[in-house]
């Protein structure tokens, strides 16, 4: 099938080339003319594991194309894609539809036979409806049906995700677009994918109360995690043993720095409109938003109580994008982190594996350091702030050399307690209970785990 893909960011270039790999022919359309130069020779503008590959493949087998007219992509396709990003508006929590609504009308333009425009940005409910009504005003005689595909794929794992969804989610009341989407989604159906056909206000509002329930589970864990550290349990422990319920299942149940990344905390903003506008109160949505937010603006307390105060300290992050195998640093930790701890009085010195060129533009003021140990070089504090697997292989010994004094804030529990204890660090955990035999290391050494609860004194 020939297939258009306007917005080629994230959700857009995996979308298409992986509709390409399964045979499509796929053209991919972008405004942004240094993104479309870059892709027609090979070069992804994002990091995303396995996508390079898929992008060369696409490109070498003649089924995907880069273009910056929407109207050449559109005029022979089958189905179109809007992947256009739908950002919080700068004043409330509203999601900005500009993109989408440009989109609709270049789609709308170049319309010439029967096609689905599939809506895979994650709009509010309702946008199909206005979607459909801006072509039909402009083409009154167009042949098309508007559809809600929203996209579930995860940063980091997107083309497997794509690849082998684990739902695909289709809104439409319009036959004939239920049998294309069919057709399409063909080759990830036969092999197991669900696929789910709605009506269109649904299948928008699946999306979002997806992202919605992520993001209350995740909150909740990181409250069990504070509530684990002042009774005395290991939250790892807790989320491993309640993940077991198949009820509840074991994603999302991660604590860490708070979440943040280009879905959850716009999506969770823009559902709680939603809510508010039809007079239907979502009460532990807001309350895990507002539990997110105080959780984030509290890490800068907790590094310094780790540090005994951050006044002519020199604290290392390690990581900066907002999860691991992402360049991407919307909503990261990082962002909120980094000018709170400069603002303290520390000097901060960083290291990411891949979120560097972005970090340099979105992070002045932060050293930048090619290495995880050139990044903790003279450093009091090491913050480990993305779960990159790289840091929970790091050589603790090593790393302790380089340090001024060896201390670690692990915001992902990512390296051994223990392991860090005996390479001579205090280690700082979410959450993590402190074994017998490391209790009594600290009080030998005046080393061991620190307690990173929210309340007492400075450690
Ligand atoms: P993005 O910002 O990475 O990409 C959007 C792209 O659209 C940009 O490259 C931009 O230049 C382009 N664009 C904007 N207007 C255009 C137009 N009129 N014509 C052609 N191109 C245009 O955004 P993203 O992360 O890919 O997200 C896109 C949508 O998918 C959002 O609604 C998002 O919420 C949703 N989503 C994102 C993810 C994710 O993990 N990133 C997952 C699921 C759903």
């Amino acid at each position: 099938m020939r297939i258009a893909v306007i917005g080629t960011g994230y959700v857009g270039l995996v979308t298409g080339a992986c509709l390409a790999h399964q045979g499509h022919v796929v053209t991919c359309v972008d405004t942004d003319a240094e993104k479309l130069a870059r892709l027609r020779q090979g070069v992804c503008p994002l990091y995303e594991p396995g996508l390079d590959a898929m992008v060369s493949r696409g490109l070498k087998a003649n089924r995907l194309h880069f273009v910056g007219d929407t109207a050449v992509a559109v005029a022979e396709a089958e189905v179109v894609f809007i992947c256009v990003g739908t950002p919080t508006q700068a004043a409330g929590g509203e999601a900005d539809l500009g993109q989408v609504r440009t989109a609709a009308v270049e789609i709308a333009a170049a319309l010439r036979r029967f096609t689905v425009v599939a809506v895979k940005s994650t709009v509010p409910v309702g946008t199909g409806d206005e979607v459909e009504a801006l072509i039909r005003r402009r083409r009154p005689d167009a042949d098309v049906a508007v559809v809600s595909n929203p996209e579930f794929l995860r940063e980091g794992t997107a083309v497997g995700d794509c690849q082998k969804p684990d739902r695909i989610i289709v809104g439409t009341g319009d036959a004939r677009a239920r049998d294309v989407m069919a057709r399409l989604y063909a080759p990830l159906t036969s092999t197991g994918a669900p696929l789910v056909v709605t009506d269109r206000r649904s299948a928008e509002l699946v999306k979002y109360t997806a992202n919605a329930l992520l993001a209350i589970k995740i909150a909740f864990i990181n409250e069990i995690a504070d509530l684990s550290e002042a009774v005395g349990a290991d939250v790892e422990d807790v989320a491993h043993g309640v993940g077991l319920d198949p009820r509840i299942g074991p994603g999302a149940l991660r604590p860490g720095p708070g979440y943040g990344g280009s879905c959850f905390p716009k999506d969770s903003a823009a559902l709680l409109t939603t809510s508010q506008r039809a007079g239907a109160a979502l009460r532990i949505l807001a309350a895990a938003v507002e539990a997110n937010t105080r959780r984030k603006q509290g890490l800068v307390d907790r590094i310094a109580r780790a540090a005994g105060g951050l006044t002519n300290k020199t604290v290392t992050l390690l990581g900066l994008t907002f999860k691991a195998d992402t360049d991407d640093l919307r909503e990261a930790a990082s962002l909120t982190l980094a000018p709170a701890l400069l603002k303290a009085g520390a000097a901060v010195r960083a290291y990411d594996p891949k979120g560097m060129a972005e970090a340099r533009r979105l992070l002045p003021g932060v050293e930048m350091c090619t290495d995880p140990y050139a990044a903790c070089w003279g450093s009091d504090l090491a913050v480990v702030l993305t779960e990159w697997p790289q840091f929970a292989a790091l050589d603790l010994a090593r790393l302790r050399k380089t340090m001024r004094s060896p201390a670690l804030v692990d915001l992902r529990n990512l390296i051994d307690p223990a392991t860090a204890v005996r390479s001579g660090f205090s280690y700082a955990g979410i959450g993590r209970h402190l074994p017998a035999e490391l209790e009594k290391a600290r009080a030998e050494t005046g080393r061991g785990i620190v307690p990173m609860a929210t309340t007492g004194a400075p450690v």
